[in-house]
């Protein structure tokens, strides 16, 4: 299989015939086998008998059907996993995603990009309500996060398997997919991709979308730069803390045995014991946090270091570490998962 496209949808039912004829036309000129997976969001329209009536013309298409709404994130992951192709391509399911952009943005993946991100440079949606928040937010994650792109919350990316299938998820973290996939180590691309107004279905989300995003965002960071090693996140000010409140405890008790100054009404005194138990316990949150980690790693075996490519070393050896780390739909199926899991 060369390519899959995931595509999670939630009540778009009168979307979908018309973008599995645009996916039809725009695929079939690829010249490239290719699947086509919808993962319905717990609709409670008729998305997915519309699509078995689609799939007499188009036979790559299949469909993943949620229990209930486990969000966006959790459907986008779902399609990572059971996707086949070499190529993942992920899309919106309500046609503001161009399907006709998806051979540009395969063709960068062929070029040697593990990720391609779609840049919606001409954003047909509303001002105030999305655009706004987007451009900020826009402006934030790439401040923060060692990705910088012009649009994070474009759902049009394609991705090499390797990625698609390694990148974990949780909550609303799919806009995040390029700062999550940057801890793995993935050379990426922008590519300006046409955006459309939607014409049928009402959008999903909120306002109250940029607060949960800033709230992920903290994760992310946190994450990608001290899931490996927490002591030193909440060391580093236990012992400052606790490094200033021993020094203040220090002359206060030089102070009382020298020179006889009364500790009774030193208020001094409770700030220094505050502050050393208050450090304590940063170090201990930090300790408590790395056998976490290690319970993260061991007990699922997963690497802390991904491998892009090995000279002379048999790809699928028996001890092979990096295929194990590789998430596979049979597995998920053997033992399936509520919501965005897998890490
Ligand atoms: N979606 C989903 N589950 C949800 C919410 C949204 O699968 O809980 C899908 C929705 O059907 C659409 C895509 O995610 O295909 C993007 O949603 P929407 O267009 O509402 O977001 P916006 O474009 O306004 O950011
Ligand atoms: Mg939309």
């Amino acid at each position: 299989m060369d390519v899959s496209v995931v595509i999670p949808f939630l009540n778009e039912s009168p979307n979908l015939t018309p973008l599995c004829e645009e996916l039809k036309a725009s695929l079939d000129s690829m010249n490239k086998s290719y699947e086509v997976l919808f993962i319905d969001d717990g609709s409670t329209d008729d998305g997915v008998e519309v699509l078995e009536a689609f799939r007499e013309k188009m036979p790559q298409i299949k469909v993943i059907s949620f229990r209930r709404n486990f969000g966006q994130t959790a459907a986008m992951v779902a399609g990572l996993d059971y996707s086949q192709g070499e190529v993942v391509v992920t899309l919106d399911a309500d046609r503001q995603n161009d399907p006709a952009d998806i051979p540009a943005l395969v063709a960068k993946v062929g070029e040697g990009y593990d990720m391609v991100c779609g840049w919606r440079f001409d954003r047909q949606d509303t001002f105030i309500s999305r655009k706004l928040p987007s451009m900020m937010a826009n402006r934030l994650i790439s401040k923060i996060t060692d990705v910088s792109l012009h649009d994070y919350g474009c759902t049009l990316k394609a991705m090499c398997k390797e990625v698609a299938k390694r990148i974990t998820l949780y909550g609303e973290m799919h806009r995040f997919i390029p700062a999550v996939a940057s801890g793995v180590g993935v050379k990426i691309a922008e590519v300006k991709v046409n955006h459309r107004a939607r014409t049928a279905g009402e959008s999903k989300y909120g306002i109250s979308r940029t607060f949960r995003v800033i709230l992920d965002l903290i994760t992310v960071k946190f994450l990608l730069r001290f899931h490996a090693r927490p002591l030193h996140f909440f060391g580093m000010p236990g012992l400052f803390l606790g490094g200033v409140g021993g020094a203040l405890l220090t002359y206060l008790t030089i102070a009382r045995l020298f020179f006889d100054v009364p500790l009774g009404d030193r208020p001094l005194l409770v700030f220094a014991f505050m502050l050393i138990v208050i450090g304590l316990q940063f170090i201990l949150f930090g300790l408590i946090g790395e056998m976490q980690t290690r319970t993260y790693y061991e007990s699922q075996d997963k690497p802390i270091y991904h491998v892009r490519r090995t000279v002379g070393i048999e790809e699928d050896s028996d001890n092979g570490i990096a295929a194990d780390s590789k998430r596979s739909p049979t597995t998920k199926q053997k033992k399936p998962q509520p919501a965005g899991t897998k890490v």
